[in-house]
């Protein structure tokens, strides 16, 4: 590279960081009443308090720290039956198939979670080309999937805007619905995003508490808490139609207060863009290469506790199933209040055609292929749909006024 030229890439990188380290998303999450409200969920909820949120018809946010409390734990049958019950009225008995194209393995990111983090010496890096993401889809087409996500690592050479838009492209000729999971981008490129064809983004927070944030997220752009925080709205204002959010658990040993930020960072899209639809998750970590067996946060019942509260109180949300749980678990977990599976899922760059290629993410737990997800799901009076074809999704009042 010449001087000149190397300069003026010096200066480029130097605006683009001060335009991240600069930017303060619209949405606001205040931190002390998350601290009052999950103090008060751990320690304060009486059973009075969660008769009153199992029988309230416009939930609040002390309602969802009611029904995510220890308390409430005893009561779970109930929880259970209540969220079934909304969800069936709200969504019928479908669940959307969806199932992820890892594209990248590349990252200049030190998530100290991951196994595509920067230093981790001991995997084989893989980019895939736009037209080998094609072929993946083709095949998961070919097992019914008409919906894929497509996920990388962070890197700007290998994983371009330009990159990624030439695999969306690639792989809308070949299926109804295109998201991706990349990194936090500006509202103009995400606008070339949807103009390729994509849809939706899943841009999961991994830890919502700022305090925390800083812990996990040491090196790269997903370091900058705020500029991650505010890219649902900067996609939904560049015209995607869905936004996919999440907290990581088992990263913020308090979960409740991660349950509690991600309900109101959701909350606050529904409202803001009432057009789009917004889906939340509680992904548990799993081992990934270079990163041991994480504690347990969570245990199986408080997920199920913490789901079952999401649907109560974000009724028109979707809730996303992937497969790090274990099979017997996610049978159980799709009559709480699920509407989004993952299944069959590979987690490497090209798994799918040419599985062996290169390190996965982590280690998925479901190994079932999606046939046998889809064959489950009908035997417990669920129809499995391949498509992402639900419109903009009309808000209750009940979402609109959950506010934290
Ligand atoms: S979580 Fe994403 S950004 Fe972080 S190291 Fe892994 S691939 Fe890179």
């Amino acid at each position: 590279m010449t001087a000149p030229a190397a300069e003026l890439l010096q200066l480029q990188r130097k605006a683009e960081r001060e335009r991240i380290t600069g930017y303060e998303p619209e949405f606001r999450l205040e931190v002390k009443d998350l601290d009052e409200l999950s103090e008060w969920s751990r320690s304060g909820v009486s059973d009075g308090d969660v008769s009153r949120a199992l029988r309230s018809a416009r939930r609040t946010p002390e309602d969802l720290a009611a029904l995510i409390s220890p308390t409430a734990q005893s009561r779970l049958e109930e929880l259970a039956a209540s969220a079934h019950a909304a969800t069936v009225r709200r969504f019928g008995r479908v669940m959307q198939m969806f199932a992820p194209v890892y594209l990248s393995n590349e990252c200049v990111s030190e998530c100290t979670y991951c196994g595509f983090q920067v230093f981790n010496r001991d995997i084989v890096r893989k980019t895939i080309p736009p037209k080998q993401a094609a072929i993946e889809t083709r095949y998961l087409g070919s097992l019914g999937f008409r919906h894929v996500l497509l996920v990388s690592g962070e890197h700007p050479k290998h994983v371009s805007a330009d990159y990624v838009c030439d695999c969306i492209r690639e792989c809308a000729r070949h299926t109804s619905s295109v998201s991706v999971e990349v990194q936090a981008w500006d509202e103009q490129t995400y606008r070339r995003f949807v103009e390729a064809g994509c849809d939706g983004l899943v841009i999961y927070q991994e830890v919502y508490d700022p305090r925390r944030y800083g812990d996990f997220h040491l090196k790269g752009n997903k370091r900058f808490w705020g500029w991650r925080l505010g890219a649902p709205e900067r996609a939904l204002s560049a015209g995607m139609r869905r936004i996919g959010l999440g907290s990581l658990v088992g990263l913020n040993s308090d979960w409740r207060w991660e349950a509690l930020a991600l309900a109101s960072h959701a909350s606050f899209l529904m409202r803001r863009f009432w057009r789009s639809e917004v889906t939340v998750s509680l992904p548990r970590l799993e081992p990934a290469t270079g990163f041991e067996r994480p504690l347990k946060a969570m245990s199986d019942r408080e997920l199920a506790q913490a789901l079952a509260a999401l649907r109560l109180t974000l009724p028109d949300a979707g809730i996303v199933l992937s497969t790090r749980e274990p099979a017997w678990l996610r049978d159980g977990l799709v009559r709480l209040g699920v509407t989004h599976m993952s299944a069959g899922s590979r987690t490497e760059p090209g798994g799918y055609c040419e599985p062996g290629g290169a390190e996965q993410q982590f280690e998925v737990a479901d190994h079932r292929p999606a046939a046998q997800v889809a064959a489950m799901l009908r035997d417990a009076g669920y129809d499995p749909v391949w498509k992402e074809s639900s419109p903009a999704l009309r808000r209750s009042a009940t979402t609109s006024d959950l506010r934290i």
